[in-house]
């Protein structure tokens, strides 16, 4: 065991693990780096949907 796991994006080893949402398609874990620049991809503006801006 030991064994850290590796980005499902950029493949690096991942120090600190996040869970993509399910509605990324991706199947295993991100790191930081990753992760972030998702959540940039697909909610432009904010960090995370805290409230949903809905017209
Ligand atoms: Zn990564």
């Amino acid at each position: 065991m030991g064994i850290k796991e590796k980005c499902a994006i950029c493949s690096e080893k991942i120090d600190l693990r996040y869970n993509p949402m399910e509605e990324w398609g991706i199947d295993g874990s991100l790191c930081g780096k990753c992760y972030s620049k998702k959540i940039n991809e697909h909610y432009p503006g904010d960090h995370i949907r805290v409230n949903k801006h809905l017209d």
